[in-house]
């Protein structure tokens, strides 16, 4: 843990911690790359959350980006989690996480990992079928199950809703199903997409959950929870829409169009608490000229955890500065940066505007980087992963 980096720089992208401006990482004695997190940041961003959405309850969701020092962070502010696996919840009961406390949210999820994870005191899991349910009932008998919802995101970067969720008429019948199985109808979910950059979704997405939990209300089902999943989205280069405009949209949706409020409202937030407040330090290894074009070659690539950069045909737009940084008017040219693998798919960026002078030697500095980049980065090609690099001062010790 290094807490005691200093010193500021004008000119920073508004999501870029001033903890992390580029002269205060000049002076980290650490073989590139590294990915360093403010983890006064992330305790700062979800203070920020869970005022947004007062009377909701949130879950961390942990596959963003799974390191200790995170997770002890958000367990310090009495948020939960939300896991994928059991392997992510044996590394928070590894953290002393209850497992009671802890939000099973994949819809579709190995039996054995099932069976593991209610003997181990979990009780709450999200479906979005019948196969599910049958699963759930046996290797999670009398468990707590939680209708995952197909909604609209087409607004969000990342779109999920092929792979998940029921449509909105098979909903009443996937609860009363539930019941008949002998398991708990316990509440309803969906996931807006992540990086979602439109507040309506959320508010469309309460308004489709309300209308089943009315539907069942004659059925004498009465939900317990309300989970609006994740896509809380994150600064990069551009604007989007902050937390306390979602808050206030899907705090009024609540109050608006659900028929009644249920007991527990609960929240997933994964990229928006944890992106902005880590920075991807990449050397850079070679600079050479392709086909007219410069060709910036770094230490960090789409396969060492950048791999959001390859996911989107339009690319990504992370906030970008460098050791080669100069004044505003120095010149500039746009680069093709890419990996150091002998793979050419791990190129990061095309057209990267970057100081003319920028060469071997030099790093690279890649904001709003904290989120699923680690838990992505493998060592291809015999190129260590980043390094975690952890600042700040949080009030646990490890
Ligand atoms: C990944 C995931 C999240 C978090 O998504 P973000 O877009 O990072 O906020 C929340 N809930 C579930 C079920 C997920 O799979």
């Amino acid at each position: 843990m290094t807490s005691a980096l200093t010193g500021t720089r004008a000119e920073l992208p508004g999501s870029w911690p001033a903890a992390l401006a580029p002269d205060c990482l000049e002076v980290i004695d650490l073989p590139t790359p590294y990915l360093v997190t403010d983890l006064d940041t992330v305790a700062g961003r979800l203070s920020a959350f869970t005022g947004a959405l007062p009377g909701f309850q949130t879950f961390y969701a942990m596959k963003c980006n799974p390191s200790a020092e995170i997770l002890m962070t958000v367990r310090d502010q009495n948020a939960s989690f939300e896991v994928a696996s059991l392997g992510e919840l044996h590394q928070l009961e590894r953290l002393g996480v209850t497992p009671a406390d802890v939000l099973y949210s994949n819809p579709v999820k190995p039996p054995a990992h099932i069976a593991a994870a209610y003997a181990a005191g979990l009780w709450r899991f999200s479906f979005d079928s019948p196969n599910e349910l049958r699963k759930l009932a046996e290797h999670a008998p009398g468990s707590a199950v939680y209708l995952r919802l197909h909604v609209d995101d087409s607004e969000s970067s990342f779109p999920l809703s092929r792979k998940f969720g029921a449509e909105l008429h098979e909903g009443r019948d996937l609860l009363v199903l539930a019941r008949r199985l002998g398991l708990r109808p316990y509440g309803i979910t969906f996931h807006v997409g992540s990086q979602c950059a439109n507040a309506d979704a959320w508010r469309q997405a309460i308004d489709a959950s309300g209308k089943i939990m009315s539907s069942l209300l004659d059925e004498g089902i009465r939900l317990e929870m309300l989970d609006i999943g994740g896509g809380f989205p994150a600064r990069y280069a551009t604007g989007v829409p902050s937390i306390e405009e979602i808050g206030a949209v899907v705090t009024a949706a609540v109050d608006d169009v659900l028929p009644y409020r249920p007991g527990l409202l609960a929240a997933e937030p994964g990229r928006h608490l944890v992106a902005e407040p880590a920075v991807m330090a990449a050397g850079v290894i070679g600079r050479e000229v392709r086909g007219g074009e410069n060709w910036l070659f770094v230490d960090v690539s789409a396969y060492h955890g950048m791999m959001e950069t390859i996911q989107l045909p339009t690319g990504w737009d992370f906030p970008v500065r460098s050791t080669a940084d100069g004044p505003a008017d120095a010149p500039r040219l746009p680069f093709t940066v890419t990996g150091p693998s002998c793979d050419s798919s791990d190129t990061m960026f095309y057209g990267l505007s970057l100081p003319a002078t920028i060469d071997v030697g030099d790093t690279l500095y890649i904001g709003s980087a904290g989120a699923y980049t680690l838990s992505y980065a493998s060592a291809f090609n015999g190129f260590p992963p980043p390094t975690p690099l952890f600042v700040g001062n949080p009030p646990w010790q490890l």
